[in-house]
């Protein structure tokens, strides 16, 4: 089972304390530091590579971070964003302009941008060189047969029957595959390395295989694609990347990946890369190390690209942004910020230890981050009506408050306060439970920035429904007067039924109701484990301030949560937020 790390209390988690402890001191860090220090490398290189067949999700977030987060803090270091486009068919040019929309949106920018099938001409002459070494051959197993050969973890393998083809036909047979003689899954180009090696990676991986799909970027100019072993490493090289940073399933895959980057050999024959040169790319090549850490894994979540593509596909949400996603762009949507991911991942730091982080420590992060940045409002989202009837009919008013309640910065605003006000239906009690502090027949209550009201007389409908509630307000007691000070126990928000503004309001709740979606022990398959509840769309009423929000800007509701104006759809007459957070934990009591 992994490791799950808890919240530290339900509070969000407390700073560093030192300053120290701001600069991430994690494993790879400390080889980068290691191997600057010994001269090994000048600067740092490091590259994030997706492959353009979704959007990019809060896994991604981490390997984001960390590999522009280090080419940030080492001089001299840069970062490239490489969309690893070798699978045609399954990749998009919408998912490729997202993924850097996702990346510029969480900070951080790119040395270049790079296609791995820029470099589909250095592959091919790589191959070459690979045959004519006899480090590679055609064989014309078909998959079937090629996993029939592979063996097991207990078995070795065997040679194919073409192993041991001869340089000459092998070149011939390559060259035919490349021009298109050979129909999908005929042939493959393979190294040869060991079909005896303990490491099934090494018993001789493919290289290349016949694909009569159209790509992207290259068009029909290639049926053949290289494989991702082979194109990642020479990848790698050709960039000049120092460390290739990626994720532990690739552990088992670093001994090919070396073998690849040895054999090929790429900063010693410049003859391989020239059309990189020809095609004005800048192209140094040198040998990379790759360095493997743990995935990140949130609870409540699926981080798998498939996955996120079907609850899209099969309509469980709406879209890739939908705000239940978590992906970047709906996590974005919801109202995460940029700043709450990266705080995330610079909290869970860098290990090879699998985990699955609690979802509430992301919330956390979110909470720790708007606290201090959100500017606060009112709304009530269960409105009952609260009529003040000391005073006189049509009585209106403006009352000034402040924006944040640490953060003299954020000024000063202007709320309108009348004799009829909203206030949430469950801060009144008919028969009020034990301890409730709020609203009750003949109790009082301070309505937040006005003064202290009490409750004279309770309105029904013919169905015995509370409709409104009748309170006077101690004159005494206003905000600003000598009488302010008098105690009660509780303080209420409120809007102002003549000025509030009718708003949408999107309460969005985890996606999952259950840690482990993807546990699928139970004989339940994770798609059953949808949240029917985490979407629930409500119209509430906010004040004025809040209504005229521009889209992405985020406030604190006063007593219920953070909430965001929806990227796409708000607008200042019908107003759109989601909620991005409660203000407190309420999933740790169910858990
Ligand atoms: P998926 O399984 O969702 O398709 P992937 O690993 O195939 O993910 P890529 O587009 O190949 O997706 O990933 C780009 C980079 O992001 C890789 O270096 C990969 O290791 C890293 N990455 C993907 N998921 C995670 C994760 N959960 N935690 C950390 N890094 C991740
Ligand atoms: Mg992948």
């Amino acid at each position: 089972m992994p490791r799950a790390i808890r919240p530290m209390s339900n509070e969000t988690p407390s700073a560093p304390s030192s300053p120290a402890a701001d600069a991430p001191r994690d494993f790879i860090r400390q080889i980068i530091r290691d191997d600057l220090a010994s001269g090994k490398h000048a600067s740092t290189r490091t590259r994030f590579p997706p492959e353009p067949n979704g959007y990019l999700h809060i896994g991604h977030a981490k390997a984001i971070c960390l590999n522009f987060g280090i080419a940030r803090e080492f001089a001299g270091g840069w970062c490239n964003l490489r969309l690893d486009d070798t699978n045609p068919g399954k990749e998009d040019p919408e998912f490729v302009e997202g993924i850097k929309e996702d990346v510029r949106w969480l900070g951080y920018a790119w040395h270049e941008l790079r296609h791995a099938s820029d470099y589909f001409e250095v592959f091919y002459r790589a191959a070459i060189k690979l045959i004519e070494d006899g480090k590679a051959y055609v064989d014309d197993l078909n998959a079937d047969e090629v996993r029939a050969y592979r063996g097991t973890l207990t078995e070795p393998g065997r040679n194919s029957p073409y192993r041991d083809r001869s340089v000459e036909e092998n070149l011939d047979l390559f060259r035919r595959m490349r021009a298109g003689e050979f129909e999908d899954g005929s042939k493959t180009l393979r190294a040869k390395i060991d079909m005896a090696a303990g490491n099934i990676n090494l018993r001789d991986p493919a290289i290349y295989r016949v694909r009569k799909v159209t790509h992207q970027n290259t068009g029909d100019a290639w049926p053949i694609y290289p494989m991702y072993d082979y194109a990642h490493c020479l990848s790698d090289a050709l960039e000049s990347i120092t460390h290739s940073l990626c994720t532990l399933e690739f552990e088992d895959h670093r001994p090919l990946y070396d073998w690849f980057v040895d054999h090929v050999d790429l900063p010693n024959h410049p003859e391989l890369w020239q059309p990189l040169v020809d095609a004005g790319l800048e192209t140094k090549p040198s040998k990379p190390r790759q360095i493997e850490f743990s995935r990140l894994n949130l609870s409540y979540s699926i981080t798998s690209k498939r996955k996120l593509a079907q609850l899209v596909n099969e309509g469980h949400v709406d879209s890739w942004d939908d705000p239940r996603m978590n992906t970047l762009r709906g996590l974005r949507r919801r109202g995460f910020t940029a700043a709450s991911i990266r705080l995330l991942i610079e909290r869970l730091g860098v290990s090879k230890q699998n985990s699955v982080i609690d979802y509430a420590v992301f919330e956390g992060c979110v909470r720790e981050d708007l606290d201090a940045a959100a500017p606060r409002r009112m709304a009530v989202l269960d409105p009952l009506k609260l009529v003040i009837t000391n005073l006189p009919e049509g009585h209106e008013e403006v009352l000034t408050f402040p924006n944040h309640p640490k953060d003299e910065s954020f000024g000063s605003r202007t709320v309108p306060f009348s004799r009829e006000v909203w206030i949430e239906r469950d801060d009144f009690a008919e028969v009020p439970p034990k301890g409730f502090h709020r609203l009750k027949p003949e109790g009082e209550v301070r309505l937040r920035g006005v003064g202290i009201v009490k409750c004279e007389e309770v309105v029904k409908d013919a169905d015995g429904q509370v409709i409104e509630v009748h309170c006077t307000l101690d004159p005494e007691s206003r905000h600003g007067l000598p009488g302010a000070d008098r105690k009660v126990k509780g303080t209420i928000h409120w809007v102002s039924a003549v000025h509030g503004v009718a708003a949408e309001v999107r309460l969005y709740d985890r996606l999952f109701s259950v840690p482990a979606p993807d546990d699928e022990s139970d004989g339940k398959s994770w798609i059953e484990h949808i949240n029917p509840e985490a979407k629930r769309v409500i119209t509430g009423w906010v004040e004025r301030a809040a209504a005229l929000a521009e889209p992405e800007q985020h406030f604190q509701f006063e007593r219920l949560g953070y909430f965001v104006a929806d990227r796409l759809d708000h607008r200042e007459h019908h107003p759109v937020f989601n909620r991005v957070v409660t203000l407190r934990d309420t999933w740790a009591a169910k858990g």
